[in-house]
C-alpha cells in the first residue's frame, strides 16, 4: 500500500496543480515512485497536464475517473453532464494506483468543503481515501484567514494535516507575499513545507531546480509506513483486551488482528484503509452511524465550553437538559435520573437503590434481589451477583452477594416434553408461587426485557414481560428493567418496555445512550423511590453513591444530540422496513447446514450454529465455530462478534438497505465457508 496525500486548496485557483507537480517532482528526485490522482475534474485538464509532465503511463481514465467540461463546482458540473460521483468507485480507482506507486498525490477540486456529490464533500473523500491532507495556500492578502480556517476545519473533521504549501501563482512581490508565510509559520501547529515559486517552465527538471531550495518534502517522508505492524506489536506488549484469551491474541490465532483507525456511517476502517461494515454496532452502541456530524459537533462544542465539573453538589447544563429529555421518552412514572458511566453501574445503582429503599422505609426484611436464569447485567461484582451465565460468572461465586435465581427457559432448547412458549409462562407461574410465599423478603426483580442479549439472543414470548410487571406490582417488589442493550430503538420501539406498555420502577440505560460516541449511563426511577430517600441528613438515609465522572457534560451533550436525531431522522419509522427485510433474508438462512435457530427481535438477531440440527447438539467450545465464522466474515468486509456459537447481527439502526444486504451476504458466505470445512472434517473422521 502506498502513502496517500490529499492536496487541497484554501480556495480555487491557488495553484494546487503546480504544488502537486512540485511535490511529485521532489519526491521522485528522492527515488520514490509517485502517481497522481484527480478523482473529479471540472473545466481545465489538470489531469492531462500532470500525466504529461510527470511522464505517467496510467491511462487518463485511471488518473481521472470523473470529468465534466463546464468549469463549475464538481457536483454541479457532473450533474449537468448527467453523472454522479460514487465514492466507492473513486476508492477502488485509487486502489489501482496505490498498487503501482510508493506515493499517490490526490488532487482535490477547490477546498475541503467543496461538494463532490450532494452531502458528500472533498473532506469526506479525503477521509475515505485514508489520506493525509496537504493544504495549498496563496501568498497574497487574505491567506492567513483562509489557511487557518482550512487547517482548523481539516482537524475538526479528524483529518491529519501533513503540512501547508504556499504557491506563488502570480509572481507578485508585495509585502504581504513576503510576510504571510512567516506569520503563518508561527500561527500554524502543522509543518510549513515551503513555497512553490512562480514556475516559468513546467518540465520536471526545471520544476525540481526551481523548487529545491524553498520547498522541503522530508515532513512527508518521515511518516510511519508501518503503522499497523508497529501498533500491533505495541498492543501485544502492553494492552490486555476484554473478554479475550490473550494467548490467542498475541499468537495471532484468530487471523491477523485488525487495528481500527477511523469510522464512517456503517463502516469501520482499519489502519491499512480496509473498510468493514460494523455488523455489531461496535458492541451494540452505534445508533445513527459512526461519527454522526451532529454528535461530533455537539461533543466538540461542549468540550470547548465545559469539559467536566462534578455532580456531587453541583449541576451542569447538559446533564439537566438530558434528564428532561430522558424522562420525556421513558415509560410513564420514571421521573428521576441518576447518572453513571456504564451499563454495569447503572444496574448496580438500581439494585442498591431498590434495596436501600426498603431499608429506609422500615421494611428491612425485604432484601433479596431476584434475577433470571441466563441473565447478564455487566461485569462488576454487583452485576455478576445477578448474572446467570456460568461461563462468565461461576469463578467469582465466593466473591459475590447471594441473589435468587428465577428459573427461566431458553427459547430454543425446550425442557423435556415441553413446547414453546408454554414453558416460559410455566416458569413465571413458579415465580408467582415463590413470591406468594416470600414477597416479604424480596426487594426487586431485575430483567432484560424481551431479549436476553449476552445469553445468545434469547427471545421472550410476548406477554411474559407484562406478567412479570403484574406480579411485581401485586407483591410490592420493584421491577428493574435493564434496557442497557434493548434501549434506544434496538427492538423497534424506543424501549423494550414500550412494546408491552410496561412501567418499571427502574430503567437502566447505557449502550445506545450517546449513539455510541462516549460512555454514559443512567438509572431512571420513580418519585416513590426518590421520596424514600428524603429524610433529615442525620438519619443517614442519603444515597451514598456516585462516580467521579457522573453526569459528564460532554457525554451528556452527545446523548442530547443522539436523541434529537431520532426525531429528525424519524429513525424508528425508517427502521420498520429494514426490520422486515432482515427477517425475510434471515428466513433464508434455515437452508444452511448447521444453522440450528434464527432469532430476531427488531434489530437484534442471533443465528445459532449447532453440530446436529435435529438433536440441537452444540459444537464444542474448542472448535470455536462462532469465532471462526466471525474471522471469516472479515475477509468479506464485515466485523462481527459472536456469543459462543451464536452469530450476532446488530447493525447500526441507520444502516442502508444495501449495506444490510451486504452484511447478510457476508454473514451467509462466512457461515457456509466454515460449516463446509466442518463437514469435510467430519466425513474424514
Ligand atoms: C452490556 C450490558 C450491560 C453492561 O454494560 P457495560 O457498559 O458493559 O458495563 C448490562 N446489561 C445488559 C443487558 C447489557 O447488554
Amino acid at each position: 500500500m502506498s502513502k496517500v496525500f490529499f492536496i487541497t486548496g484554501t480556495d480555487t485557483g491557488v495553484g494546487k496543480t503546480y504544488a502537486t507537480l512540485a511535490l511529485a517532482s521532489l519526491l521522485k528526485k528522492r527515488g520514490l515512485s509517485v502517481g497522481v490522482f484527480k478523482p473529479v475534474q471540472s473545466g481545465v485538464g489538470d489531469a492531462e497536464f500532470l500525466k504529461k509532465r510527470l511522464g505517467l503511463t496510467d491511462t487518463l481514465r485511471e488518473i481521472n475517473p470523473y470529468f465534466a467540461r463546464e468549469p463549475l463546482s464538481p457536483h454541479l458540473a457532473l450533474a449537468r453532464a448527467g453523472q454522479k460521483a460514487d465514492s466507492l468507485k473513486i476508492i477502488s480507482a485509487l486502489r489501482v494506483l496505490e498498487s503501482r506507486y510508493d506515493y499517490v498525490l490526490v488532487e482535490g477540486a477547490g477546498g475541503l468543503l467543496v461538494p463532490v456529490a450532494p452531502n458528500y464533500f472533498m473532506s469526506d473523500l479525503a477521509r475515505d481515501l485514508n489520506a493525509e491532507v496537504v493544504v495549498v495556500a496563496r501568498l497574497g492578502l487574505g491567506t492567513i484567514n483562509h489557511t487557518l480556517l482550512t487547517v482548523r476545519e481539516a482537524k475538526r473533521q479528524g483529518l491529519s494535516v501533513a503540512g501547508v504549501v504556499f504557491s506563488d501563482s502570480s509572481g507578485k512581490k508585495g509585502i504581504s507575499e513576503s510576510s504571510n508565510p512567516k506569520i503563518l509559520r508561527r500561527l500554524l501547529d502543522v509543518p510549513v513545507l515551503g513555497i512553490v515559486p512562480f514556475l516559468k517552465k513546467t518540465d520536471e527538471k526545471s520544476v525540481v531546480r526551481a523548487c529545491q531550495k524553498g520547498l522541503k518534502v522530508h515532513a512527508l517522508l518521515k511518516k510511519d509506513f508501518f503503522k499497523t505492524g508497529k501498533l500491533l506489536s505495541l498492543d501485544k506488549k502492553h494492552v490486555w483486551h476484554p473478554f479475550t484469551q490473550m494467548k490467542d491474541w498475541v499468537n495471532d490465532v484468530p487471523g491477523v488482528p485488525v487495528v481500527i483507525d477511523r469510522a464512517q456511517g456503517s463502516y469501520l476502517i482499519d489502519t491499512d484503509g480496509r473498510r468493514y461494515i460494523d455488523g455489531v454496532s461496535s458492541l451494540w452502541v452505534t445508533v445513527h452511524g459512526h461519527n454522526r456530524p451532529e454528535i461530533t459537533e455537539a461533543v466538540s462544542r461542549q468540550a470547548a465550553t465545559l469539559d467536566h465539573s462534578t455532580m456531587l453538589g453541583l449541576a451542569n447544563a447538559p446533564a439537566v437538559r438530558l434528564s428532561e429529555k430522558l424522562v420525556e421518552i421513558a415509560p410513564r412514572g420514571l421521573s428521576k435520573v441518576f447518572y453513571s458511566d456504564n451499563g454495569s453501574t447503572s444496574v448496580e445503582i438500581a439494585v442498591k437503590m431498590s434495596y436501600q429503599y426498603w431499608q429506609n422505609t422500615g421494611k428491612t426484611k425485604k432484601t433479596a434481589v431476584c434475577h433470571l436464569a441466563h441473565s447478564y447485567h455487566g461485569d462488576t461484582l454487583g452485576s455478576v451477583s445477578i448474572g446467570g451465565i456460568d461461563l462468565f460468572h461461576k469463578v467469582y461465586r465466593n466473591l459475590i452477594f447471594k441473589a435468587v435465581r428465577v428459573d427461566f427457559p431458553d427459547c430454543y432448547r425446550a425442557p423435556e416434553g415441553k413446547k414453546y412458549p408454554d414453558f416460559a409462562f410455566e416458569a413465571v407461574d413458579r415465580f408467582e408461587q415463590f413470591l406468594k410465599k416470600n414477597h416479604d423478603h424480596v426487594a426487586s426483580l431485575v430483567v432484560e426485557p424481551l431479549v436476553q442479549g449476552a445469553a445468545g439472543m434469547i427471545m421472550w414470548p410476548p406477554g411474559i414481560l407484562k406478567r412479570f410487571e403484574e406480579l411485581c406490582r401485586k407483591h410490592d417488589v420493584f421491577l428493574i428493567a435493564d434496557e442497557v442493550a434493548t434501549g434506544f430503538g434496538r427492538t423497534g420501539t424506543m424501549f423494550a418496555c414500550n412494546e408491552e406498555d410496561v412501567h418499571p420502577d427502574f430503567m437502566c440505560v447505557a449502550k445506545g445512550l450517546t449513539g455510541g460516541a462516549l460512555p454514559l449511563a443512567a438509572t431512571l426511577t420513580t418519585g416513590r423511590v426518590y421520596d424514600g430517600f428524603l429524610h433529615p441528613y442525620r438519619d443517614m438515609k442519603t444515597f451514598f453513591h456516585g462516580h467521579t465522572y457522573t453526569g459528564n457534560p460532554i457525554a451528556c451533550a452527545a446523548a442530547i444530540a443522539n436523541l434529537e436525531i431520532f426525531k429528525k431522522d424519524q429513525t424508528l419509522l425508517k427502521l420498520r422496513p429494514k426490520i422486515r427485510y432482515l427477517a425475510e433474508r434471515l428466513s433464508e438462512f434455515v437452508e444452511i447446514p448447521h444453522v440450528g435457530d434464527i432469532r430476531q427481535h427488531g434489530f437484534m438477531a442471533g443465528i445459532e450454529l449447532v453440530r446436529n440440527k435435529d438433536t440441537k447438539e452444540a459444537f464444542t467450545p474448542e472448535e470455536r465455530v462462532g469465532a471462526r465464522v466471525c474471522e471469516r466474515a472479515r475477509s468479506y468486509g464485515v466485523i462481527l462478534r459472536p456469543l459462543g456459537d451464536v452469530i450476532v447481527l446488530m447493525p447500526p439502526l441507520s444502516i442502508s438497505k444495501k449495506e444490510l444486504s451486504d452484511l447478510l451476504f457476508a454473514a451467509e458466505r462466512a457461515i457456509r465457508d466454515v460449516v463446509s470445512l466442518e463437514a469435510q472434517r467430519c466425513s474424514s473422521c
